[in-house]
């Protein structure tokens, strides 16, 4: 077994929760931290390390030049356990299961965020290791409140703007490779290029469509008046409230065509008349 394994493993086994009210958050991040010191010598013998906003880590590995500062993100805290219970493996015993390339570590934070943090870690003891210096300064920003929306990286942002860096690269968490993210396609590798920003996308989609007469019972469905195609051309608009995955607006109209085809459903307020009418999807960024 690699030491870098086992290293990652320890960091998995502290329940470094940053949400109000989880307790024992803050002694697990000073173990955290302290074990972060032992596995990583020269990180912290040759790095210049400071707290941010209480528990928040920056790092700076000074460069040879003034060639412009890059900065690699990760963060220490993770979401917290409401029934441990519930889980195939204990969330905080980092237990190894399987053999070969099928092995896998099972634990909270395993995936968001620490094995990007000890990755980053790794690599760069690793370079320190080999006598490397890199061109510009390379910062190493780990927060520690980034699962309860708190002020750790926005501290650190501020302190680094205030001191006139400007980096021309920041690499943070991004997107998981998720199945079936939309129809028709498998496996997709999300890359996020700017997360916490927001998209507002607004979708109307006309179609032909019928006002249901008024002998159609009101629970007779599906109707004969239903468009064949309303499931495919009609999706309900996804409403969500989380801005990494943006938000979706109703709309009015494309709801009202929905409605249309189908008996049963509310009257549509703007049903759309009968007649031709090419689908079309309007977006907007904001
Ligand atoms: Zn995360």
């Amino acid at each position: 077994m690699s030491d870098a394994l086992e290293r990652f493993r320890e960091l998995l086994r502290f329940p470094t929760y940053s949400h109000d009210g989880a307790s024992g958050g803050a002694e697990a991040s000073a173990g955290f931290q302290a074990a972060l010191e032992r596995s990583f010598p020269l990180v912290h013998e040759r790095l210049e390390r400071e707290l941010v906003a209480g528990r928040s880590l920056l790092f700076r590995w000074p460069g040879a030049d003034a060639a412009a500062a890059s900065v690699l993100m990760a963060h220490q805290d993770v979401v917290t356990v409401d029934d441990p219970d519930r889980w195939t493996h204990p969330p905080f015993d980092a237990a190894l299961v399987g053999e070969g390339e099928e092995a896998a570590v099972w634990a909270r934070g395993a995936l968001d965020d620490k094995a990007a943090l000890a990755a980053i870690l790794e690599a760069v003891e690793s370079r320190l290791a080999a006598g490397f210096t890199p061109r510009g300064d390379v910062y190493l920003a780990f927060g520690h409140d980034e699962e309860s929306g708190g002020t750790g990286a926005d501290a650190i942002v501020t302190l680094l703007a205030d001191r006139g860096v400007r980096p021309w690269l920041v690499i943070d968490e991004g997107g998981a490779v998720m199945d079936a993210l939309l129809p028709g396609l498998g496996p997709t590798a999300v890359v996020g290029v700017t997360e916490k920003g927001m998209m507002n996308v607004e979708l109307v989609v006309e179609t032909p469509g019928v006002t249901p007469p008024s002998r159609c019972p009101a629970d007779r469905r599906p109707c004969s008046h239903a468009p064949s195609s309303g499931s495919r051309t009609n999706p309900r608009p996804r409403t969500s409230s989380n801005p990494r995955s943006g938000s979706w607006r109703r709309s009015g109209r494309g709801w009202a065509a929905s409605a249309a085809g189908c008996c049963g459903t509310r009257a549509p307020s703007a049903a759309p008349s009968r007649g031709p009418s090419p689908e079309r999807v309007r977006s907007s960024r904001r």
